[in-house]
């Protein structure tokens, strides 16, 4: 499963050198392919015909970061004054 910009992907096809994602929304012809690793988007993702899944994106894990380096400087603040 590949998550990217709000969309979710499930493996298509592979080969020797790149993964080629679906949707994971059957109706839908969104496609895009990483590379092996899956950390590198060889092909731009092509167009949805429905809305971002964001449901089960990190967004909460990445809020929560935000947050606690919020909390952190604050700290570092105080600490120096
Ligand atoms: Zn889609």
């Amino acid at each position: 499963m590949l998550s990217c910009r709000g969309y979710l992907y499930t493996v298509e096809k592979t080969n020797d050198e790149k993964i080629l994602f679906r949707c994971k929304n059957c109706d839908c012809k969104g496609r895009c392919k990483t590379n092996l690793a899956m950390d590198t988007i060889l092909s731009e993702p092509t167009e949805h015909s429905h809305a971002q899944t964001i449901d089960q994106l990190p967004v909460i894990e990445l809020r929560n970061k935000i947050k606690s380096k919020a909390a952190n400087s604050e700290e570092v603040t105080n600490a120096a004054g």
